[in-house]
């Protein structure tokens, strides 16, 4: 059999936030932001590789320096909105005064080509696919905001399987899901992938590899704090539950993810992905595709 020769192309992301911003009295917690970036940015620098931080503009003003660092390092930014509102909380024009506020506050910054967004709470479902007309409009080449599954929070099951171009326009790119029909979750991301036992996730990745599909992956600073003060998180509709996973297994969870890398694993920020292998593709039929149908190489 010959061996397949695919590349391994992982996008990966950190969604830019400070989840003290999102809670009562948050600032009461302790910093940790920063010390969490450093982590995320030594373990790049160690792949030599780029990635994707999607930026909430109003955290991104008060870490200046930060943010300086991440663009001199050669990463590339997005918008995850000025304030970390989801979708069903805007309406077409709230969304737009955000993200003409985001993006000023992110070129001011010195960000240059932002052209990627990503829904605080992946919250782009059927009733918020209003927001693409908006993202076309003030430039935007992709997205990468839906759950693609049915979800306890923002879900958009119908969307389909693989990559779509909406409106001629905005590549979206779902977070890779799991595609099992009892646990369809993003294997790769945040409290989903430390949910999943390592076997799972590995596998999963490599299931993805071999199709020559690629991993698109996100994570948050509060994904490897093992350190954060317990409070309840937003987002979790104050479930005990959920707010026990958020805590879960974050010890380590870097070295996890690192340990289940394919050693010829290709970092691509979004942006680059969309330029090699998206660009120029025009779609006849249902618009869907899984990349690896459409690119030969
Ligand atoms: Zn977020």
């Amino acid at each position: 059999m010959e061996k397949s020769q695919k590349p391994k192309n992982l996008l990966f992301s950190i969604d830019f936030e400070d989840i003290r911003y999102l809670v009562p009295d948050g600032f009461n917690y302790k910093e940790r932001l920063p010390d969490m970036i450093g982590v995320f940015l030594d373990f790049l620098r160690r792949h030599e590789a780029k990635a994707t931080f999607f930026m909430v503009g109003n955290v991104a003003e008060r870490y200046e320096v930060l943010v300086k660092d991440i663009i001199a390092e050669g990463h590339e930014i997005g918008c995850h909105t000025y304030d970390h509102k989801p979708l069903n909380f805007h309406t077409k024009q709230s969304f737009r005064v955000d993200m003409e506020k985001n993006l000023e506050v992110l070129h001011k910054l010195g960000a240059t080509n932002v052209h990627g967004f990503r829904a605080p709470g992946l919250s782009l479902t059927a009733a918020t696919s209003w927001a693409y007309e908006v993202l076309e409009d003030l430039g935007f080449t992709y997205s990468s905001s839906v759950m693609a599954t049915q979800s306890a929070f923002h879900g958009w099951p119908e969307f389909g399987k693989g990559f779509k171009l909406v409106n001629d326009k905005i590549w979206e790119l779902p977070p890779t899901l799991l595609h099992n029909p009892v646990l369809s979750i993003p294997f790769a991301s945040s409290v989903y992938f430390r949910f999943l036992p390592g076997l799972i996730s590995k596998w999963a990745m490599q299931n993805s590899f071999r199709k020559g599909e690629p991993v698109i992956s996100y994570f948050h600073s509060f994904d490897i704090d093992s350190e954060q003060e317990r409070f309840m998180h937003p987002g979790v509709n104050n479930s005990f539950v959920y707010n026990f996973l958020m805590y879960y297994r974050r010890r380590g969870m870097l070295n996890r993810f690192e340990n289940m890398l394919p050693k010829d694993v290709v970092f691509m920020p979004h942006n680059a992905y969309v330029e090699k292998y998206l660009a120029g593709i025009k779609l006849e039929t249902d618009n869907v595709i899984y990349p690896s149908y459409a690119v030969s190489t």
